[in-house]
C-alpha cells in the first residue's frame, strides 16, 4: 500500500500555522524593528528565528529520526551582542510554546541544520524576509522530501487574501499537497479546505504571470517579453515568496517566472525556496521545471545545484515558455 502521510501532513498544517501565528504577531508589535544581516547580505529577522525554532519543535517531537534543512541557525543569535534579540525570540515563542528557554530555542533552530538524505524535511521559517518587512507577502514554507521527491508540502501565506480582487476578505491562507493527492487551500485557522486547481485557460486576455518584487532575484525584461510570447498581455504580478506558486496552484496566474539576474547568473536557488511551492502547483495540475526544461533537483544539497532558472506553469504554457528560452 501507499504511504497516505497523513501523519506529516497534520504536523506540516500545525507547525507553519503556529510559525505563522508569530510572524504576524511580530510583525503586528515591531513592525520597523531593524533586521540583522546575515553574511550573504540578505535579512533575518527575530521572525525568521522564531518560526523555525517553532516548526523545528514540532518536527523533533513528531518525526525524531528526521533531518531538517532549515535557513537559519543560532550562530549570530548566540553572540552576545545579539542577546536583546534573543532575548526578544524566547518572548514571541514562549507566547506558543511556554517551556521554552532561550537554550532550547537556539537547539530547536539548530535542528533545522540537518543534511539531506534519503527522507528529510526543508524549511524557509519565513520565505520572502523583504516582503514582511515591506508589510507585502511572505510565507512559511515546509516540505517533506523523501528520495529526491517532494511529498508533502504545507505554505502558509498570513497576509496574501483569499481572493486576489476580493480585499475586504480577511487575508491569510494555507496552501497544502501531498503527492497523489491534489492540492487544497483553506483560510487560516480554518478546516475549510477547498480542492485548488490551475487555469486552464489559454490566450485569455486576463491572464496573468507573477514575478518576484525583488528586481535581482530574477531577469524582469526577459520575463516580460516571455511572458509576451504566450500571448500573456496584462503586466506582471508582483510578489514575494512562495505565494507566486499559491497563486499559480489556484488559478489568478497561469505563469510564474524566475529566470537567473544577469547581476549574478552564477546564483543556484534554495532547495527550501521551492519544495513546497513545487508541489503544491503540480498537485493542482501545473508543471514545475528550470528553464530548460529540467526537474527541480532537490537531492544535491541545500542548495538546487543542477538547475538554473524556474519556471511554474499551469501546465498548458509550459511547453512554448521552454521552447522559447530555448
Ligand atoms: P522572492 O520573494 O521570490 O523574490 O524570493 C526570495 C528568495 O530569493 C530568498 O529567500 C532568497 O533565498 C532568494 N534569492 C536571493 N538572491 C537571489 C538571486 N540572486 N536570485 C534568485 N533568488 C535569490
Ligand atoms: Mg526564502
Amino acid at each position: 500500500m501507499l504511504p497516505t502521510y497523513t501523519q506529516e501532513k497534520h504536523t506540516a498544517i500545525e507547525a507553519v500555522t503556529r510559525a505563522a501565528d508569530l510572524c504576524t504577531a511580530v510583525r503586528t508589535t515591531m513592525i520597523g524593528t531593524e533586521a540583522l544581516q546575515k553574511d550573504d547580505k540578505s535579512p533575518v529577522t527575530i521572525a525568521d528565528f522564531g518560526a523555525q525554532a517553532l516548526v523545528c519543535q514540532r518536527l523533533l517531537a513528531d518525526f525524531p529520526e528526521d533531518p531538517i534543512v532549515g535557513e537559519e541557525d543560532s550562530t549570530d543569535l548566540q553572540k552576545p551582542e545579539n542577546a536583546a534579540k534573543l532575548a526578544q525570540v524566547t518572548e514571541y515563542v514562549r507566547r506558543f510554546q511556554p517551556d521554552a528557554t532561550p537554550e532550547t530555542i537556539c537547539r530547536w533552530i539548530d535542528a533545522g541544520n540537518g543534511a539531506v538524505a534519503r527522507r528529510f524535511w526543508t524549511l524557509d521559517p519565513i520565505d520572502g524576509t523583504k516582503g514582511f518587512l515591506r508589510n507585502d507577502q511572505y510565507a512559511v514554507a515546509l516540505a517533506l522530501i523523501e528520495a529526491g521527491e517532494v511529498k508533502v508540502a504545507a505554505l502558509a501565506c498570513p497576509a496574501l487574501p483569499l481572493k486576489l480582487d476580493a480585499p475586504g476578505i480577511p487575508a491569510g491562507v494555507i496552501f497544502v499537497a501531498v503527492r497523489g493527492q491534489g492540492a487544497m487551500m483553506a483560510p487560516l485557522h480554518s478546516d475549510s479546505f477547498v480542492a485548488i486547481h490551475v487555469t486552464g485557460e489559454i490566450d485569455q486576455a486576463g491572464m496573468r504571470f507573477a514575478e518576484s518584487v525583488e528586481a535581482a532575484h530574477g531577469d524582469q525584461a526577459r520575463q516580460e517579453a516571455l511572458a509576451r510570447a504566450t500571448g500573456i498581455t496584462q503586466p506582471s504580478l508582483r510578489m514575494d515568496s512562495q505565494a507566486k506558486y499559491g497563486i499559480v496552484a489556484r488559478g489568478d496566474a497561469a505563469l510564474y517566472l524566475r529566470l537567473p539576474s544577469p547581476k549574478s547568473p552564477d546564483y543556484r536557488e534554495n532547495i527550501w525556496d521551492h519544495a513546497a511551492g513545487s508541489l503544491i502547483v503540480e498537485e493542482a495540475g501545473g508543471r514545475v521545471t528550470d528553464m530548460h526544461g529540467r526537474p527541480l533537483d532537490f537531492a544535491s544539497g541545500r542548495k538546487m545545484l543542477h538547475n538554473r532558472g524556474v519556471i511554474v506553469s499551469n501546465g498548458l504554457l509550459h511547453a512554448v515558455v521552454i521552447k522559447t528560452l530555448a
